[in-house]
């Protein structure tokens, strides 16, 4: 098992990805914050199957947490993160330090709307897509991957992502992974390690709620009906709901129930105790 590179500067970052190009390979990114889980590896075997060499990204961006959230506690694993990325056989890891990604001075961002202005996440998070856009944008600029991939699991940001890319002109295929689950359903996350071991027992009833609203949504019920019958489910069993929302699952605007049948998206975002968490499903 060989360890990825580590590179810590974008000149580092700059150089290797040169490198790949003189050698003809296609490259892939994962952008992540680390604390890496099943669901972070299997963007990279994602990713793999479409390039050559798969850089991943481990670096936890300030600028997409309000000062109330949880910058400073999020989990930093970085030796089992190597680990896992050794095992996958991603070939590089691009680890900045803050100050590398933010110099004395930095004062630019990405200004969004379209999926970014839905009321979903936008409403709770106001500055987060931000700090996403900036930072993905930044990355992207500075890796040149061919592809990047990006998990369903934050199925706004996917939207948020991919629409900032085309209106940018930035060139990279962006790419989404399927959301990867515990057994019991829990979508797995970094911030999983929040939850308490009773609040681990109740969170499975997310997407079990997600997977019962998308059945009745088939059977042709008012769709406004369905998300507050959801969000009444998730609020009885403990949850603090900050919407249950049946979205266009391309633009992610609220469907016209009287237009033609449109794709469909189911997102929710709840707090269980001091852990905030999201899920989403197709219909
Ligand atoms: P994060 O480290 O939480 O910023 O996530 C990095 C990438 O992994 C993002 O593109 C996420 O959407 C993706 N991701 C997070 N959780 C999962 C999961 N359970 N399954 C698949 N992808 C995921």
């Amino acid at each position: 098992m060989t360890k990825p590179v580590v590179l810590e500067s974008v000149a580092a970052l700059r150089q290797w990805r040169e490198a790949q190009r003189k050698a003809g390979h296609r490259v892939g990114l994962v952008p992540t914050m680390g604390a890496l889980h099943a669901g972070h590896i299997s963007l990279v075997t994602g990713v793999k199957q479409v390039t050559d060499k798969a850089v991943v990204s481990i670096f936890v961006n300030p600028t997409q947490f309000a000062p109330t959230e949880d910058f400073s506690k999020y989990p930093r694993t970085f030796e089992s993160d190597l680990h896992l990325l050794s095992e996958v056989r991603a070939e590089a890891v691009f680890a900045p330090q803050v100050a590398e990604m933010y110099p004395q001075g930095f004062a630019t961002t990405v200004s969004l709307d379209g999926p970014a202005k839905v009321e979903l996440e936008d409403k709770f998070r106001p500055t987060h897509f931000s700090g996403v856009a900036t930072v993905v944008s930044k990355l992207l600029l500075q890796a040149m991957p061919d592809v990047a991939i990006f998990g369903e699991k934050d199925f706004q940001q996917l939207a948020v992502i991919r629409h900032m890319a085309r209106d940018l002109d930035i060139p990279v295929e962006i790419m989404g992974g399927p959301t990867l689950r515990e057994a019991d359903g829990l979508a797995m996350s970094s911030r999983n390690v929040y939850l308490t071991v009773g609040e681990r027992m109740v969170a499975p009833i997310v997407h079990r709620t997600l997977q019962a609203a998308a059945e009745i949504v088939r059977r042709g019920m008012p769709l406004a009906v369905i998300e507050a019958e959801a969000a009444d489910r998730l609020t009885k069993a403990g949850l603090v709901v900050d919407y249950v929302a049946i979205r266009d699952a391309l633009s992610l605007a609220v469907p016209m129930e009287c237009a033609a049948p449109a794709s469909l998206r189911i997102l929710v975002a709840a707090s269980l105790g001091q852990t905030r968490l999201i899920d989403n499903i197709a219909v």
